[in-house]
């Protein structure tokens, strides 16, 4: 189905940060299409939330680190049309000493993270050229900023991510695409299970953890008319923990 309304894309957007983007972006008036990866009955809860703010909310389980999959998922549908927004959130952390980290641990936060944002990107791409603009939000993370000893493979990923926002920036300004980058700090989500949190806290200049919707508002705000003269940037929401 043809939506008269603009689209975005979400990725990771069953639970935590990228829910409360799609949320919000719904909120703003899109229709949301809803990667995960596999856990359905979030994504099912995910989905009714957004129906219920007034918005069409088509589910799309695949993984962002096999571009086959991708691709069988989105091709069929940016054939009719294209997303104005994309927002590569999906993401996970193997956290390790790197003398201890074990290769999947390395290659499976690299291909979920920088390969996600690959895969996902490129199959859009064309679509987004084609209908002649867009905006690309790419979540990163504090470790791309500051060091974080356990997290050689994710800041890696979230470094990297940083660089093709810039790259990418720069290739697709002309097309009118804007691409930045948001990089959260702590956030209260699934993915801090197993962190020392009350040794965390006091590193937070502002003492609290971040709120998913405090970076969902900033990701609105690129994705939004009022963004139009911003690229190629990347923007902390962190507490103040780097500065
Ligand atoms: P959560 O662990 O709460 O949620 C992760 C989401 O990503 C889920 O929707 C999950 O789907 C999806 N996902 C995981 N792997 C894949 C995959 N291979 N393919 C498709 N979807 C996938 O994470 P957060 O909300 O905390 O994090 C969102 C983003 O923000 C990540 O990129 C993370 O690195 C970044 N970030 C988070 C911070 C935090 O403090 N929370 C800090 C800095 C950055 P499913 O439900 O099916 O598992």
């Amino acid at each position: 189905m043809i939506s008269a309304r603009k689209i975005a894309l979400v990725t990771g957007a069953s639970r935590g940060i990228g829910l409360a983007i799609a949320k919000q972006l719904a909120q703003d008036g899109f229709d949301i299409w809803l990667n995960y990866h596999s856990n359905h009955t979030a994504a099912q809860k995910a989905q009714k939330i957004i129906e219920d703010l007034g918005a069409a909310c088509t589910l799309l389980p695949f993984d962002v680190a096999d571009i086959k999959s991708v691709q069988a998922a989105l091709n069929p549908l940016l054939e009719k049309q294209a997303p104005y927004a994309l927002v590569n959130n999906a993401g996970i952390r193997k956290d390790n000493l790197l003398i201890f980290m074990k290769d999947n641990e390395w290659n499976d936060v690299l291909s979920t993270v920088l390969g996600g944002f690959h895969n996902v990107t490129k199959t859009v791409l064309a679509a987004m050229i084609h209908a002649k603009g867009g905006r690309i939000v790419n979540i990163a993370s504090s470790a791309a900023h500051a060091p974080v000893p356990g997290q050689t493979n994710y800041s890696a990923a979230k470094a990297g991510i940083v660089g093709a926002t810039r790259s990418l920036a720069a290739e697709v300004a002309k097309r009118n695409i804007l691409v930045n980058a948001v990089s959260p700090g702590f956030i209260e989500t699934e993915m801090l299970q197993g962190l020392p949190i009350d040794k965390i806290l006091p590193l937070i200049p502002l003492r609290r953890l971040g709120k998913p919707e405090e970076v969902a508002h900033l990701v609105s705000f690129l994705c939004s008319e009022k963004a139009s003269y911003i690229t190629g940037q990347a923007f902390q929401v962190n507490g103040g923990i780097c500065m």
